[in-house]
């Protein structure tokens, strides 16, 4: 990031100002924690180490010159649903949802595909001689969107909802892999909850695992798996015209190394890992605090790789082409394989791969008649390893022919995650393990996980509670409490 470093320093820019609040790191936990701030009257500078504001949430032609593709996260269905996302008047600052019907597809080998969207029963079709059990799990989990959203937005809060916790929760303690085959008989739901929950980059064999399978899957019917129009930059670029249209101000380039490079405030709050708070805030830190944060567990990371393609991409399976995001790999046991070889520091020749087709669905993605398509697979923290071969292949598996339509890419290991954003340690894209003692009490156990034993400083990235994705929640929850205990 020191490239990127102007030569004035960050007071010298900001003309020596004091604020209320600075904020370090403009991901959509940073940019929510500096609107909520800004909407309480506060005087808020929001410093971005990136020339482009959004962190995990941004796009850009990495390929060819027309073509947009998602630099990080691209499918928000925890974006659309964010309880503070909703209050936002995104619309007026440029924002346009695209909601696909199909919000997932998972082909098999030999042509055979489940996908799944809006409509319960139509999802279940899909799936076999799970069908029944499928439309069965969806009706026991009686999802309300807002109740369910409130309790996993905000895990403190699932008390507050004990009945739809208890049929949620129940299952979501389980594995995926014991979860799937306690629930489902046939190789097709099975494949397709082990893709969902694979997300996670847990093993599908740990406890816990199945949550995301759960979280994920049940938001494809009340909510939907959408995608900004014109990329995931629209999202980042609305939050962040909204918070300078309320008097906030923004300092893009400016990579922050020490709490003294910042301008005076009351409050300070960091979108960054616990590794980056260390560094960044050094002997402030008490001693028992900074050991808990350099013991903080940091996960699997991920290769990616964007393809411009001349053509959609030939799906064997007939309906993949109706979801935005297909997950490949085939069935339970060979993504069991491929996602816990990696926790195991290996690289899989045949990996769980995610994948996104935004421009059959947004056509300003790409020039008329190209396409654009969005892809990772998980690998080892730390990982240099090009997994462009292996990813290839397995779309080709499902997709014959598809290496002929692609007419340039642009990857990026895991190790080259992090030199884009010094979020992603190791390449870890969840802000931390989510193991399940950092699942609740991530960075570390305090009643107010977003506090820190310094006055006034706080961490408000995916590395507190809710955790990764981009909703915005913790830097929603972080901003409150800094406010509340700030007045007190
Ligand atoms: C390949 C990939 C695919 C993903 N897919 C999805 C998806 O489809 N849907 C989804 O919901 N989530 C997805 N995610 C995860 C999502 O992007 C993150 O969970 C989310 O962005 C976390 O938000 P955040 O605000 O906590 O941190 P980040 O978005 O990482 O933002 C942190 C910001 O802080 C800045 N920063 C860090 N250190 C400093 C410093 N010292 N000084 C100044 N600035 C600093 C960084 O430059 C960055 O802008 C994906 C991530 C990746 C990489």
């Amino acid at each position: 990031m020191s490239s990127n470093a102007p030569t004035a320093s960050i007071k010298e820019r900001c003309a020596q100002k004091k604020y209320d609040a600075v904020v370090i790191g403009s991901g959509p936990n940073g940019i929510s924690a500096a609107i909520v701030l800004v909407q309480k009257g506060m005087s808020v500078l929001l410093v971005e180490g990136q020339r482009t504001q959004g962190g995990g949430c941004r796009s850009d032609e990495l390929t060819l010159p027309g073509f947009t593709h998602d630099i990080c996260s691209s499918i928000y269905p925890l974006g659309m649903g964010s309880p503070f996302f909703r209050t936002l008047p995104l619309e007026e600052h440029g924002l346009s949802w695209i909601n696909p019907e199909g919000t997932y597809a998972h082909p098999f080998d030999g042509g055979q595909a489940v996908v799944v969207g809006r409509s319960v029963e139509a999802s279940a079709k899909t799936m076999g001689l799970d069908a029944l059990a499928y439309e069965k799990l969806v009706g026991a989990l009686n999802i309300n969107w807002d109740t369910l959203c409130e309790s996993l937005l905000q895990p403190q809060k699932m008390l507050l909802h004990p009945l739809s916790m208890v049929n949620f929760g129940v299952r979501a303690l389980m594995s995926a892999k014991l979860f799937a085959q306690t629930t489902f008989k046939g190789p097709l739901a099975r494949g397709a909850f082990a893709g969902v929950a694979a997300h996670s980059t847990l093993p599908l064999t740990a406890a816990t695992s199945a949550a995301f399978g759960l979280v994920l899957g049940v938001t494809s019917h009340p909510v939907g798996w959408p995608m900004p129009k014109g990329g995931a930059q629209k999202l980042s670029d609305a939050l962040a015209s909204y918070f300078t249209a309320s008097g906030g101000e923004i300092l893009l380039g400016a990579p922050v190394s020490s709490l003294d490079q910042l301008p005076p405030s009351k409050l300070v709050l960091a979108d960054v890992t616990p590794w980056q708070l260390v560094s960044i805030a050094g002997s402030r830190l008490p001693g028992g605090y900074k050991k808990q944060l350099e013991n903080y567990k940091y996960g699997p990371a991920v290769f990616k790789i964007d393809y411009a393609l001349d053509a959609p991409i030939p799906w064997q399976a007939p309906g993949v082409d109706r979801a935005a995001t297909v997950h490949l790999g085939g069935t339970i046991e060979e993504i069991d394989q491929s996602e816990s070889g990696v926790w195991r520091g290996q690289h899989s020749e045949r990996p769980y791969v995610l994948l996104a087709q935004h421009s059959l669905f947004d056509p300003t993605r790409a020039p008329e008649g190209k396409h654009t398509l969005w892809a990772y697979c998980h690998v080892p923290n730390g990982s240099t390893q090009d997994m462009s071969a292996p990813i290839e292949n397995q779309i080709e598996r499902f997709a014959p022919g598809f290496k002929k339509t692609i007419i340039a890419k642009s990857s990026i290991s895991a190790r080259g995650m992090e030199k884009h954003n010094a979020n992603y340690i190791g390449g870890d894209i969840n802000g931390g393990a989510l193991i399940p003692s950092q699942l609740f009490t991530r960075p570390v156990f305090r009643l107010i996980p977003y506090s820190t034993p310094v006055e006034g400083l706080y961490l408000c990235s995916a590395s507190t509670p809710p955790g990764g994705g981009v909703h915005g929640m913790g830097g929603y929850y972080a901003a409150n409490a800094a406010f509340r205990n700030w007045r007190a």
